[in-house]
Parts: structure tokens; C-alpha cells; sequence
């Protein structure tokens, strides 16, 4: 078996052509939705990061707003910031970037943000709302590898899902999602004694661990469905993800490719939630 190449750019292009139009429809009506990012410090993979954001909100018609801030900005004035973005009318969404610089505690700049415009998903309050199941936003890295499974067309009701990775922005929400979705949820960490134990038992496998070659062929299912949200570079520099390539498409029904499968999805979902927000402030004016 050869696996079907899930493409993250493709299926982006598609959801980013429909955020447009509501965006469209949304700004016709007199309120056009906006996204404010903010970065803190001169991390020049945030600064990748923030660029490619914002140009996403260019090319989809989301109106952006851009602060960069020097790296010795307090605590006490981003928070101040954070407050004031809460409060326009024409601001749906605030994303701070992360990592923040040492002195600022990134959770108490997390549950500053309004929870209605919390469109990363990562505070306390967005959190609750996935695990009890309610209206909210869910983080945009699980909820892309969500639309990526869609659509292989594959239901997930009844099957086997192991996600590698617990992280509190991947692993963990990316396990409520599937168990939404009807699946039986395995949660694989580092103190997992035997991982291929796991995964082969797995329909569908999500690796969020940020270490390559972490799954091969040898431990996947016949026939399962592979996403690969890792970042990492091989020995050459290039960039790879945490799932060996070769050996796991070999055996794998669906896999996705790094780069080009989660990573544009990333910033997709954060167009969708901000679309999302823009709807819900225009359904309360
Ligand atoms: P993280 O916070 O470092 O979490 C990594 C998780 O992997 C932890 O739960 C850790 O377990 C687990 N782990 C480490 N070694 C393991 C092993 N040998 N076997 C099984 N589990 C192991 O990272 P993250 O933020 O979740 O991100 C994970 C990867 O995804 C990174 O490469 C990151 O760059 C990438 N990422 C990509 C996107 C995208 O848009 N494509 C977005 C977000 C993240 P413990 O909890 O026990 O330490």
C-alpha cells in the first residue's frame, strides 16, 4: 500500500476561499472582522510565524492589526494593551505570539484575553468549554488535524485513535476532538514503556512530540491514518516531522506530509475561529 498524500494546502486554499466570503458577506453587512496580533521580542521563528498570520488575514479580506513590541515591554503595559484590544468593537480576535519574553507569565496574558475573542483556544475558559463539550474555540493545531482527517472521507466513530503528545495547545486538545468525534482516544507521553504497542492498535494516529522519526512503518496499522504535526529538521536541515516518511506511507492509508500538511492548516483555523467570533459580535450588534 502506498498512502494518499493528505494535502494541507490544498484543503487550506479551500477553507480560506469560504472564510473569504464571509468575510466578505460580513464586511458588506458593516462589520468587517478583525484579527490583532501581537509579538513581544525579535524570536525570528515568531517573527515567521506573525508575518505569514497576518498576510493570511491580507489575502482573505480579515482586517489586521500588527503591534511589535521591543522585548522589554512589562508585564503590566501588554496586559494594558490586552485590555484595550478587549474592549474595540472592531477587533474579533487577539493572538499574542509565544514564547513570551521571561519576565512575562504567558498564562496570566492568555486569560487576559476576552474569551470571546480567545481565538487560539488557549485559555483556562476555552479550555473548559472543549472538555464539557459547549460552544467555543478550539485550539487551531488540533482543530486543523480534525479537518484533515474529514477529509479522507474516513469516519472516526468507533475507531481506534493514539495521539503521541500531551501537550495542553496539541495532545490534549487534539484528544478531546476525537473522542467528540466518537472515537476511542488512546494519550501516548514520554513515559509511555512501549508506543508501537499503542499505535499499532491505531485507526488513526496523530504524533504531536516534536522529535523525528518517533512512529515508522513497523508501528502503524495496515491501512491507518497518519497526521504529523511535529516540526523538526533532519541531518540535511530540510524540515521533517516526527513520522518517518517513507516507511510509514509504505503501510499507511493516508498520511500527511511535512511540510505542506498541518502547518498550513494552523493558520487556517485561526482565520475560521476569527470569522467565527466576527459572527457571533455581529449576531449580538
Ligand atoms: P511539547 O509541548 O513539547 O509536547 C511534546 C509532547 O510529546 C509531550 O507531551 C511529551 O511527553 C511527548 N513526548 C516527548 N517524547 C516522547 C516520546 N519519546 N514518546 C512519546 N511522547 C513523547 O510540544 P507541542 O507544542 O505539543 O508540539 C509538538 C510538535 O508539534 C513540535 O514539533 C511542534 O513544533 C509541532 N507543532 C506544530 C504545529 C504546526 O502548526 N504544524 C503547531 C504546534 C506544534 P511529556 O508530556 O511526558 O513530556
Amino acid at each position: 500500500m502506498t498512502a494518499q498524500v493528505i494535502d494541507g494546502n490544498a484543503l487550506s486554499r479551500q477553507l480560506r476561499a469560504e472564510v473569504a466570503q464571509r468575510a466578505a458577506a460580513l464586511t458588506a453587512q458593516g462589520h468587517p472582522p478583525g484579527l490583532a496580533v501581537i509579538l513581544v521580542g525579535d524570536d525570528p521563528a515568531s517573527a515567521v510565524y506573525v508575518r505569514n498570520k497576518v498576510k493570511a488575514c491580507q489575502d482573505s479580506g480579515v482586517h489586521s492589526v500588527f503591534e511589535k513590541y521591543d522585548a522589554s515591554l512589562t508585564e503590566a503595559a501588554l496586559l494594558e494593551r490586552i485590555a484595550a484590544l478587549n474592549a474595540d468593537p472592531t477587533i474579533h480576535g487577539i493572538l499574542v505570539q509565544m514564547p513570551l519574553p521571561k519576565h512575562i507569565d504567558p498564562h496570566k496574558v492568555i486569560e487576559a484575553i476576552a474569551t470571546a475573542k480567545d481565538v487560539d483556544g488557549y485559555s483556562v475558559l476555552s479550555a473548559g468549554e472543549l472538555m464539557a463539550g459547549l460552544e467555543g474555540f478550539r485550539p487551531c493545531t488540533p482543530y486543523g488535524c480534525m479537518k484533515l482527517i474529514e477529509s479522507t472521507g474516513v469516519s472516526l466513530k468507533g475507531k481506534h485513535a493514539v495521539v503521541i503528545g500531551r501537550s495542553n495547545t496539541v495532545g490534549k486538545p487534539m484528544a478531546l476532538l476525537l473522542l467528540q468525534a466518537n472515537a476511542t482516544v488512546t494519550i501516548c507521553h514520554s513515559g509511555t514503556p512501549d508506543l508501537g504497542y499503542h499505535t499499532r492498535q491505531a485507526d488513526v494516529v496523530v504524533a504531536a512530540v516534536g522529535r523525528r522519526n518517533t512512529l515508522t512503518g513497523d508501528m502503524v496499522k495496515p491501512g491507518a491514518i497518519v497526521i504529523d504535526v511535529g516540526i523538526n529538521r533532519n541531518d540535511e536541515g530540510k524540515l521533517c516531522g516526527d513520522v518517518d516518511f517513507a516507511s510509514v506511507s509504505a503501510v499507511a492509508s493516508h498520511l500527511t506530509p511535512v511540510p505542506g500538511g498541518v502547518g498550513p492548516m494552523t493558520i487556517t483555523m485561526l482565520l475560521v475561529n476569527t470569522l467565527e467570533a466576527a459572527e457571533r459580535a455581529a449576531r449580538q450588534v
